[in-house]
């Protein structure tokens, strides 16, 4: 049971009017859910909830049309018409007696109002900063009169809702608080603008609203950005964020603070470590008597308590880990701290929120399935029969696959042609910043080792001859992918030409056995990213901290693109930037003759040349499937061989994300012994009701 060092994470809080459970806190997340997938909502956050978090809470949650972010998928409480989902939200978390939490927002000059088409507002005459062509209209006494009426009406029809905790958000940058709070924001000459006094005032004032208008039934938290991360220019722990701090230290009933923007918030394992807030939120609890929760992907219950220890916090915030893991606090309170699973920092669940679609986690496969699919993060029904399963490959696909199927009571071998386990998940973990990726592998591997139904084969690269040997009756094949060396990718469809007998590498002479870093030739080296995810930059990044000269041309207008989705993207470039590495953006690879490459601008076509002693491509991989292929082609030796099911699965089915291939590893033991049909939708849709 628990260990009694973990006895503090277990006392209750008293929050206002309400009593937390446990310093378990679930802060207010995006999910891509929100106001348009409810009951997918209302379920994922109703897990958590049993899983032992002591508090959990929407996503922001929308005061009013003015205040809407399309096409993001947020909550909403413009009106009546938003109870029911909301109800059902705070029914899942109280059956499974937590909190719930519901955090008011309006969006100020972050609101385009693309679907509502109101006039933003804001503080003063701004451009709503997500770069569309709109401005926010300075707000007039009417308007700051309106907002705390709507702010008033959202407050109640969310204690209405069942909500125990209500928000007051002054955050991310997103929120109309923080623009009147920030003085470059803020150009006011009346009593709302000048002074921090004036700039706090519209915020004291929503405060007291809210608990005038809720305090009695609710608990009232107050999300707050201390520090903007931009010096002098912004909010700082040292100056203003610590001087709201103290004049309204007792108001709020709770404090919920962390660094702003999202992107500062939520960085990511590459960029910054656990705890990484600390050194910004650390005086918050020194000024107030109030509960303090704050963020930080704490995983590991040692740091919890020593952060409660230390006076740093009351509460433990997590987004994320309580993603990879909704039942992190039971199973310490279990004390099975081994079965933890930690999150890796990768932010592939802010994809969705980016996307508009619902949240995937690389750690949890079931994340954001336990509405739609039915899948719960623990328990996974037993398989009829103990049938025998061969899963080939111990990348992240097989692992889980091999893990889950184990779970499920099949018996089940799992051959690993290599000496190590892990796949993409162990070579990746050795670029830079990426180590805590590893613990993909490494809970699997935790989990694998307890189920006496796997046996589990390193060194053994397997045959579809010897596959047909075995007489296993079901066959997984999870053999990954390999990246291509021809340059097909994103943009370009044909190979290019002038690659033969050059010095051409790609991702994998630099991943797992890859000597490629001894192999470089001297002189001018040259990522070429039509890719576009996190591996071109990375690269380029342990090619310069090798003291290499590296140029990294891509056709994209950014670097690394996509990891904009991850919120990476900014801190990608500036990292390039600080290693030395020469970026050239859109720009084409046309070919290669002798030590230059032959580049075009991806706008006019242009014609450049580049001195380049070796190139590495990063462009788009392919299923190492040959095993797959083979059994395929010896079809009719399967009845007998005894075989009656080969399925192709992760990478080696279709290149993706760690994601995507610990999914399809989850998906195939969770179907196993199920007949698919094809044709069927194969979950649950949230459909809307036509008028
Ligand atoms: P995924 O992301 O789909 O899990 P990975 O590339 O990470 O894919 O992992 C695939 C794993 O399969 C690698 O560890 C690789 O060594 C292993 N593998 C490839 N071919 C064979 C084979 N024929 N027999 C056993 N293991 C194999
Ligand atoms: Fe953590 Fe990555 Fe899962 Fe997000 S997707 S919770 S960062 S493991």
């Amino acid at each position: 049971m628990r260990d009694p060092r973990y006895d503090i994470l277990f006392e209750p809080v008293q929050i206002g009017p309400v009593t937390a459970r446990n310093r378990f806190y679930q802060v207010p997340h995006c999910c891509g859910m929100g106001y348009r997938f409810p009951s997918s909502a209302a379920a994922m956050r109703g897990v958590k909830a049993e899983g032992g978090w002591a508090v959990v809470c929407t996503e922001e949650a929308e005061i009013h049309h003015s205040a809407e972010i399309t096409p993001y998928l947020e909550n909403r409480i413009w009106d009546d018409q938003d109870l029911p989902h909301l109800k059902a939200m705070t029914e899942a978390v109280h059956v499974q007696g937590g909190l719930a939490g519901i955090e008011l927002v309006h969006n100020g000059q972050h609101a385009a109002n693309h679907y509502s088409r109101a006039v933003p507002l804001g503080p003063s005459h701004r451009a709503v900063d997500n770069g569309a062509p709109v401005q926010a209209r300075a707000m007039d006494k009417t308007d700051i009169a309106n907002l705390r009426r709507w702010h008033r009406q959202a407050a109640i029809r969310a204690r209405e809702a069942g909500f125990d905790i209500v928000y007051v958000y002054a955050g991310h940058d997103m929120a109309v608080l923080q623009h009147f709070l920030s003085r470059r924001h803020n150009e006011r000459t009346d009593e709302y603008g000048g002074s921090l006094e004036n700039r706090l005032r519209l915020t004291r004032e929503i405060l007291i609203d809210t608990k005038e208008a809720v305090g009695d039934r609710c608990g009232v938290a107050f999300r707050f950005a201390v520090d903007e991360l931009l010096g002098e220019d912004g909010i700082s722990a040292e100056g203003e964020g610590r001087e709201v701090v103290e004049r309204l230290a007792e108001l709020p009933d709770l404090w919920d603070v962390n660094v702003s923007t999202w992107q500062n918030d939520s960085q990511t394992a590459r960029f910054a470590e656990e705890g990484y807030q600390e050194r910004y939120i650390g005086f918050v609890k020194s000024l107030t008597s109030k509960p303090v929760v704050g963020v930080g992907r704490y995983t590991s219950p040692d740091a919890m308590v020593r952060v409660v220890k230390q006076g740093i916090m009351d509460m433990i915030g997590a987004a994320r880990p309580s993603i990879a893991d909704p039942f992190l606090p039971k199973k310490i309170e279990e004390g099975r701290i081994d079965d933890i699973r930690e999150c890796i920092g990768c932010n592939i669940c802010v994809t969705g929120d980016e996307v508009s679609a619902p949240i995937r986690c690389t750690q949890n496969p079931t994340m954001g399935e336990e509405w739609r699919r039915g899948w719960h993060p623990e328990v996974i029904p037993a398989a009829k029969d103990r049938e025998r399963v061969l899963i080939v490959g111990g990348g992240p696909a097989g692992l889980e696959a091999a893990r889950a199927c184990g779970q499920r009571g099949l018996e089940v071998v799992l051959a690993e042609a290599s000496e190590a386990w892990g796949g993409r998940a162990l070579h990746e973990s050795r670029l830079p910043g990426l180590s805590s990726w590893g613990r993909v592998k490494d809970w699997r591997l935790g989990q694998l080792h307890k189920l006496a139904n796997v046996e589990m084969y390193l060194a053994s690269p397997l045959t579809a001859e010897d596959i047909l040997s075995y007489g296993i009756a079901h066959v997984a094949l999870a053999t990954g992918a390999t990246w291509r060396r021809d340059g097909i990718g994103l943009t370009r469809h044909q190979p290019l030409a002038g690659l033969d007998g050059a010095a051409v590498f790609t991702p994998d002479d630099f991943l797992g056995e890859g000597d490629g870093l001894d192999r470089l030739p001297a002189g001018p080296l040259v990522v070429y990213d039509d890719e576009g995810y996190f591996m071109g930059g990375v690269l380029a990044e342990l090619l310069a901290k090798a003291g290499r000269a590296v140029t990294l041309v891509t056709p994209a207008a950014l670097v690394s693109p996509w990891t904009d989705k991850t919120m990476e993207q900014a801190f990608v470039h500036r990292r390039l930037v600080e290693k030395g590495v020469t970026l050239r953006l859109g720009t084409l690879l046309k070919g290669r003759d002798g030590d230059a490459l032959d580049l075009a601008c991806a706008y006019t076509g242009a014609p450049a040349r580049l001195d380049c002693a070796a190139l590495v491509l990063v462009t788009s991989r392919l299923p190492r499937d040959g095993v797959y292929q083979d059994l395929k082609a010896r079809e009719s030796e399967w009845t007998e061989a005894g075989i009656e099911s080969v399925q192709s699965i992760g990478d080696c089915h279709a290149p993706a994300t760690i994601a995507a291939a610990v999914y399809a590893g989850h998906r195939y033991a969770r179907e196993f012994g199920e007949v698919i049909d094809p044709d069927a939708t194969p979950f649950k849709r949230e459909v809307i009701q036509v008028d």
